[in-house]
């Protein structure tokens, strides 16, 4: 039964690429902005976390330094339009300490702790969950583990392939064994869609993929860097087309896959 969903999301992962290419996700620049993005993102928007970090960089405190100086009202202040503003401040504090304490400081000595390891350590801090933690990993460290967010769940229900009695881990793992096969054509799929744009018409067919940034062309392996396109891809089908109350399967790529009964 697992080869069926494997070979299933081989083939949305085909699909989706074909159809956008590169989502050049995660937009920043530097691992640190990408850590400050995962901790902002929770529970609201891109666009405000984008509004969130333009304050931040403009009062030159996107740095581990700039947030470890800046007093707490100051940075709550700067990160308001991304939500939850004494929440994250308080978060961002606590990562920054326990860098700080933990690593002196280096997110390289960090990074150079074991996956698993560094993955129960983050998911220890206050404010830290598994999409959260892995999202750090994918994006900033680099490591093979496939972030599943609420689109994904919501996609992969709609289609039968999960239901709501999956983990976060279930869904992690099959995701991690379907395109563990993947990684030998990565590098044909990148050069030969390379910058490539959204080719479909219809609802949504405006590009989303953000611009390439220094952390989106980072050097990674190449199942990282499966794991980062797909996480892209799936962002976009649910932004775009898989939303919540209406679903606009008339212009989704993904509508060729639909169970018959839907
Ligand atoms: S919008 Fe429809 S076709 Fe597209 S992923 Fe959602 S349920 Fe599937």
């Amino acid at each position: 039964m697992n080869g069926v969903k494997h070979a299933a999301i081989r083939a949305y992962y085909d699909t989706l690429f074909s159809a956008w290419g590169h989502q050049h996700w995660w937009p920043a620049g530097s691992r640190f902005e990408v850590i400050v993005g995962a901790y902002l993102t929770q529970n609201t928007s891109w666009t405000n976390v984008e509004k969130a970090l333009a304050n931040l960089k403009t009062a030159g405190r996107l740095t581990l330094h700039g947030i470890r100086r800046l007093p707490q009202l100051e940075l709550e202040q700067l990160i308001r339009p991304a939500g939850y503003f004494r929440q994250k401040t308080r978060r961002l504090k606590t990562f920054v300490n326990f860098l700080d304490h933990r690593y002196g400081g280096s997110l390289t000595r960090m990074f150079s702790r074991p996956t698993e390891e560094l993955r129960d350590e983050l998911l220890a801090l206050n404010g830290v969950g598994p999409e959260t933690a892995d999202s750090i990993l994918l994006y900033a460290g680099n490591r093979p583990v496939f972030v599943v967010d609420t689109y994904t769940m919501r996609i992969l229900e709609r289609h039968g392939i999960v239901s709501g009695a999956n983990t976060y881990e279930d869904i992690q793992r099959l995701f991690e064994d379907a395109l563990e096969r993947k990684k030998a054509s990565t590098t044909e799929l990148a050069s030969s869609s390379s910058e490539r744009r959204t080719v479909n018409s219809g609802i949504g067919s405006q590009d989303s993929s953000h611009r390439p940034s220094r952390m989106s062309r980072a050097e990674r392996t190449p199942l990282a860097q499966v794991f980062n396109e797909m996480h892209g891809l799936i962002v976009k089908v649910g932004k775009t087309y898989c939303l919540k109350t209406q679903p606009r399967c008339e212009h989704c790529p993904l509508q060729k896959f639909l169970p018959q009964t839907l």
